[in-house]
């Protein structure tokens, strides 16, 4: 996810203006631009003014604009443009506090700016690691290299549609960015398993969208959004309840979607083998007790802490192969087997979602797998089959504004017409 914006979110909305985008089909109806762009409009009106792109005269250099090939590096493309091997080695030097360049990689954008005469010397050389960043290294006289952002815009957007297949492939098939299937999945992390889903349900999303110009750079935060499973709609709405806190998503009742533990310790996988006090072990051939929750995925997949706590063993064992084991208060533990890899040490501090370890068969496994084990008061137990409470409900001085909100958001999702998926 995104960090949340600070701005809070009535305000914000006030600010956006609408765009409709459906899921369903690539339509897009665009809506009055905002009084920021017609402002520029009018200015750019002016014909004294001079183009600039990163903040560099165009008019002024020879600006030529390319991608970075593959086994090109720095070195090899500013040869080109009459830069001799001593100031790319002093480039090279200069570089590792701002923007290292060995960390350039191919397939990026990248800009020189030469002079204007015969020579086509490079004076600077700006690349692009994404969208939005650049970095400038100014190659006159005293080389200096320093970072700068493109101007973005943040729209508000609608997307919507009934479920095919899985919530990725809906998204995929409708043309819409997958990458906010991920983020409706992690909103709905605690209240909605996504493997459940199917035809019949549907969902209303209304979401930020980042722009350079009119150019869609970079998914925002979704603000609010629906999600009707088995004809029960849950509702999540993004609220700060105060500037001290990051803000998250609360249902209707104004209370956290936040459980005290996700549902599963990987974002996508599938259940190979439940919590079972008798089931026949793959491997030792006989049978005995599963006390854990086997969670089939690929190698290397990113296995997350399904609660916050402290790491209370980081360590390898003949069974176990590498594991992880998160103590998350007094009552309750988890434990992560097999692992390829372990991402988190003895004594640190873990936060719900983060990644700990990756998925491998280290150990006793026939396969690549996560064994997620669980104890409540020391004894293990099914934590599919646990009821958590949920966290705290906003407050009550923030509840005004929430509500306010929360009808605003609403009747904006109300709005937006689900269409077929062709
Ligand atoms: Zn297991």
């Amino acid at each position: 996810m995104h960090k949340p914006s600070l701005v809070h979110p009535g305000i914000l909305v006030l600010l956006l203006f609408v765009l409709t985008v459906t899921a369903c089909k690539n339509r897009q109806q665009q809506a009055t631009p905002p009084s920021s762009d017609t402002l520029a409009k009018t200015t750019s009106a002016a014909p004294a003014v001079p183009q600039r792109k990163f903040g560099l005269s165009v008019d002024s250099f020879t600006v030529i604009e390319k991608t970075i090939e593959r086994n090109e590096f720095l070195a090899n493309i500013l040869e080109l443009y009459q830069v001799e091997e001593p100031t790319i080695a002093l480039l090279a030097a200069k570089s590792k506090k701002v923007f290292d360049i060995r960390n350039i990689r191919a397939g990026n954008q990248y800009t020189v700016f030469c002079t204007k005469d015969s020579l086509q010397k490079a004076q600077y050389f700006v690349y692009q690691p994404n969208a939005i960043d650049y970095v400038v290294y100014d190659l006159r006289d005293s080389i200096s290299i320093y970072t700068g952002k493109r101007e973005v815009t943040t729209r508000s957007l609608t997307a919507s549609g009934k479920i095919e297949g899985s919530l990725y492939e809906t998204f995929k098939k409708a043309g819409a960015d997958p990458g906010l299937a991920m983020k409706l999945a992690d909103i709905y992390a605690w209240s909605i398993d996504f493997y459940s889903i199917h035809e019949g349900d549907w969902f209303k999303v209304v979401y930020e969208q980042q722009y350079i110009k009119d150019e869609p750079v970079e998914l925002g935060s979704i603000r609010s959004a629906v999600f009707s499973h088995d004809g029960e709609p849950f509702y999540a709405f993004f609220f700060q309840p105060d500037s001290t806190q990051p803000g998250e998503y609360y249902d209707e009742q104004g209370k956290t979607l936040r459980r005290f533990f996700l549902k599963a310790p990987l974002k996508f996988s599938h259940i190979t083998s439940r919590f079972t006090l008798r089931r026949f072990h793959p491997v030792q051939k006989r049978w005995k007790a599963h006390l854990g929750t086997d969670y089939a995925a690929g190698t290397g997949t990113p296995i997350i802490a399904t609660g916050n706590g402290v790491v209370i063993e980081s360590a390898f064992s003949r069974f176990n192969g590498n594991y992880v084991k998160i103590r998350h208060n007094n009552t309750y533990t988890t434990q992560y087997l097999h692992m390829s890899r372990r991402a988190a040490k003895r004594g640190q501090h873990v936060r719900q979602g983060q990644v700990i370890g990756y998925v491998g068969s280290t150990g006793l496994a026939t396969g690549p797998h996560v064994c997620y084990r669980f104890w409540k008061n020391n004894v293990q137990v099914d934590p599919l089959r646990q009821k958590f409470p949920s966290a705290e409900p906003i407050s009550q001085s923030a509840q005004l504004v929430f509500d306010q909100y929360k009808q605003d958001q609403r009747q904006q999702l109300e709005a937006i017409r689900i269409e077929e998926i062709k």
